[in-house]
């Protein structure tokens, strides 16, 4: 096949190599995290395939087995994967296949445009860069798999250096040999109570067992390294936060440690455990992401199905987690995942806790007038996801009255409620002064754009509260969702009628009269304006436009860019 011979890497890889090889990284150990991780994927996966296809089973033992021989400086991770093919085995390692490592490849690319690459060995460590993490320890890298199916198996070797070449090879079972030739300064990493000692910090949780094959008094033995029980089965006390943190980790792709964890279990009509994590960053290519789906992971007994159950709604896609049930059968197929009664009854039990500790951490964190110790994690985690939650005002009827229960808003009112400038709904509707009967709110680019903004004026001198919505869902939520608390919002770009109701200011200074400039005005923009009116709406700037009976701006922003 085209695939056998030597080919070069992808230019997005040699960058990536580059930086792996040269950069003197402090936690090294990681590499193992990262091959260790991927072995066990492998295995998920063809558990996964082995459901429908009995071809495909596991052998009885199946494990992840590490072997450091000193002797020949070697660290060798073996799986029983699905294994790769040729084709695969180019594609997978050639090119950069995960969308964390382009991401982080990408943003790569930035920092060296702007220099920054001091940083950006730190960059590795918050992101990882799976498979090629090998090439920090190993100065060659020599990787044999058999495709579960196919009875041929291909290595791939390289030295990290540009190329790599793929060649027929022998392997009795279907699985992924990784052979690491570890560079003279990391030959640590072959004595075996130091990898015991890595797997136990770094891959505890993973549902595999791990095992440890070393030599003793000249015999070989093999030694367990880790529980090999799923991390979400065990007695939430028996979780250390680290075991907590780490598990969430490996099933996001993410690096940060969680804002706060749910780990429960439902009995009734359909009983479940899910563990769930509200991450405490916001990951860098989060908002570019195609799909808006959940990516939260349903397992049934403990074996993994899919990420693509939708367990729970696109608003809450920032939460990561796993579900595990016994009410649905193994061999569940993507149809059947469609039609189930237990998938609905489970996406609304777990969309309703999640629901309900939002509202928790929100209440907690504004309790004193926000002056306590979980306001700032609160006020960050919805700098980092409100502008995904709110897309719940607008598409979930069933949620909208909990979610506006704890939205936070920017607004003309500056609080000094230790909430950097956020306000509640009902934070607003108790300042809402006498004669008010409407949520004011205006839409725009930025909050610069909207303070400085002559729509303004006329609400702010008369100390008529105005939320400024930046974010662009802000631009149909308060539509659609019509009032809150039974007060309707009312943008101000169609609401300077209201402005009668409330006192108006004393002016300052000459009121000139206008009797002469307005029909004047009026002339020279003939047929690109529908009226001038003298107004008292201003207090700083000297024209304002109006939108009479047409979407406002923002809307018009919008129309215009999606071509209608
Ligand atoms: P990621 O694991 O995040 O996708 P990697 O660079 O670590 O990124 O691996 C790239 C791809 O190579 C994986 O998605 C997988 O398809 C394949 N791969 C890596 N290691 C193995 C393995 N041990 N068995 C089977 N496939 C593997």
């Amino acid at each position: 096949a085209a695939t056998k011979g030597t080919h070069a890497f992808s230019a997005e890889v040699g960058r990536l190599l580059d930086l792996v090889v040269h950069s003197l990284y402090s936690d090294r150990e990681i590499f193992l995290r990262e091959l260790v991780a991927n072995a066990a994927d492998a295995m998920d996966k063809r558990r996964f395939e082995s459901l429908t296809d009995k071809a495909l089973a596991l052998p009885a033992k199946a494990a992840i087995t590490l072997t450091p021989d000193e002797k020949a400086k070697t660290l060798t991770i073996a799986d029983d994967g699905l294994g790769m093919s040729a084709e695969e085995l180019a594609s997978h390692l050639g090119t950069i296949a995960r969308s964390g490592t382009r991401a982080f490849s990408a943003k790569l690319a930035d920092d060296q445009k702007g220099n920054a690459t001091a940083d950006s060995p730190n960059l590795v460590g918050q992101f990882g860069v799976g498979f090629y993490a090998a090439f920090m320890v190993a100065d060659r890298v020599e990787v044999v798999s058999r495709r579960t199916g196919s009875e041929q198996a291909f290595s791939w070797t390289s030295d990290g250096k540009g190329t790599y070449s793929i060649a027929p090879a022998k392997r009795s079972q279907p699985g992924t040999t990784i052979t690491l030739h570890m560079k003279a300064d990391a030959t640590d990493f072959l004595n075996p109570a130091r990898v015991g000692d890595i797997v136990k910090k770094w891959a505890d949780h993973i549902s595999w067992p791990v095992e440890l094959v070393e030599d003793v008094d000249g015999k070989r033995q093999t030694r367990p390294l880790n529980e090999g029980t799923a991390l979400w089965a065990r007695p939430k006390e028996d979780v250390t936060p680290e075991e907590y943190a780490e598990f969430y980790r490996h099933i996001s792709k993410q690096f940060d440690t969680p804002y706060d964890i749910l780990h429960w279990q439902a009995e009734g009509t359909t009983a479940f455990t899910a563990l769930l994590f509200l991450p405490s960053m916001r990951p860098f290519d989060f908002l570019d992401r195609q799909s808006r789906e959940s990516q939260s992971q349903l397992y049934v007994r403990r074996m993994f199905i899919t990420a693509d159950a939708q367990l729970l709604p696109a608003w809450l896609r920032f939460v990561q987690g796993v579900v595990d049930t016994d009410d649905l059968p193994l061999n569940v197929s993507r149809e059947m995942l469609q039609a189930t009664p237990v998938l609905a009854r489970i996406r609304k039990a777990v969309t309703r806790r999640v629901v309900n500790e939002l509202k928790k951490l929100g209440r907690n964190a504004l309790a004193n007038g926000g002056k306590n110790e979980g306001a700032e994690a609160w006020l960050e985690f919805w700098e980092n996801f409100g502008l995904v939650i709110k897309e719940g005002l607008w598409e979930d009827a069933l949620h909208r009255a909990d979610i506006a229960e704890f939205a936070l808003f920017r607004s003309t009112h500056s609080t000094s409620e230790g909430l950097e400038g956020w306000t509640t709904l009902a934070g607003y509707v108790q300042r809402m002064k006498s004669g008010q009967d409407a949520i004011y709110y205006l839409v725009g680019d930025n909050q610069d754009a909207l303070r400085a903004s002559p729509q303004l004026e006329g609400f702010k001198a008369r100390g008529v509260e105005v939320l400024l919505l930046t974010d662009p869902v802000d631009s149909f939520w308060p539509e659609r969702m019509g009032s809150y608390d039974s007060k309707p919002f009312r943008s101000i770009a169609h609401a300077h009628a209201d402005l009668e109701r409330f006192e108006a200011p004393k002016p300052t200074g000459d009121a000139a009269p206008l009797g002469k400039l307005l029909p004047a005005l009026t002339k020279a923009l003939c047929g690109k304006v529908s009226a001038i009116r003298d107004t008292d709406r201003l207090t700083d700037s000297a024209v304002v436009l109006n939108h009479e009976g047409t979407p406002d701006l923002a809307m018009q922003r919008l129309l215009r860019r999606s071509g209608q």
